[in-house]
């Protein structure tokens, strides 16, 4: 259950920003420079939730602030908005070493973050960023985000109604024209998603998202993701490592 103010929820908030910082719950803490709990307004009716921590986030414990932050900034000021009016925030806090995948044991050991930012902050939208995410937090580890972008989604997340509305990662929409396109046209909607959440689908039942109470029971998404290669000093995505970080 939400705290029961305003004041409660932002103090559960800090709370559990100290938690995440302090996590040792997966071995990403032991590679990891800084944990990245998320930020921007604690009462943000539109939320992003991206992959995880880069290279660049990873180093000043701030989320989407390498090429990609500035494309989603970007997006977002094409719509009237800036990164302090909405909130972004990762499914992994810690980054995976050389930016590769997240396995599905650190999903499951770091997703009640997720589910808890997503009950205190009580967004109206969630726009997923890209495939592991959107399998997440839509309760379908199978169907990919090129099937289901830009097609919002009514689903009961964090104790709430909430429009999620899966789209492109920025990181992989960088390096090729076509999906920064789509990305543009996916990003447009998104006013009118705000404006009016009744635009979405109504809720297809998940069998296994919103594990507030019981996390492990969400699937994780699917193993076949490619493995990115490790690569010893490569803080940003390369189009090849966009392609396989499992982002589209
Ligand atoms: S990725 Fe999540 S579960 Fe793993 S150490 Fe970081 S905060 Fe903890």
């Amino acid at each position: 259950m939400p705290p029961a103010t305003e004041s409660d929820s932002l103090s559960a908030l800090e709370a559990l920003r100290r938690e995440v910082e302090a996590c040792t719950l997966c071995d990403l803490h032991k590679t990891r420079t800084r944990a990245v709990f998320g930020e921007g307004d604690p009462r943000a009716r539109l939320m992003f939730v991206g992959e995880a921590p880069g290279y660049h986030e990873d180093q000043q414990g701030r989320p989407f602030v390498g090429a990609a932050g500035k494309l989603l900034e970007e997006l977002l000021g094409a719509i009237g908005l800036t990164r302090e009016q909405v909130f972004i925030a990762n499914v992994l806090k810690s980054r995976p070493p050389n930016n590769r995948d997240p396995q599905p044991g650190e999903i499951e050991a770091c997703q009640p973050y997720l589910w808890r930012q997503i009950a205190l902050i009580e967004p109206r939208v969630i726009c997923t960023l890209g495939n592991f995410a959107t399998k997440l937090l839509s309760g379908d580890p199978i169907t990919g985000i090129t099937k289901v972008h830009g097609k919002p989604q009514r689903r009961e997340l964090g104790g709430h109604a909430v429009t999620l509305y899966p789209i492109f990662h920025p990181a992989a929409a960088l390096y090729t024209p076509a999906m920064l396109t789509t990305l543009r046209e996916d990003f447009a909607r998104l006013p009118a998603l705000l404006a009016d959440e009744s635009v979405a689908e109504p809720v297809v039942p998940p069998s296994a998202a919103e594990p507030v109470v019981s996390p492990s029971a969400a699937e994780p998404p699917s193993s076949a993701e490619p493995v990115v290669p490790p690569s010893a000093a490569e803080p940003a995505v390369s189009p090849s490592v966009a392609e396989q970080l499992g982002l589209f």
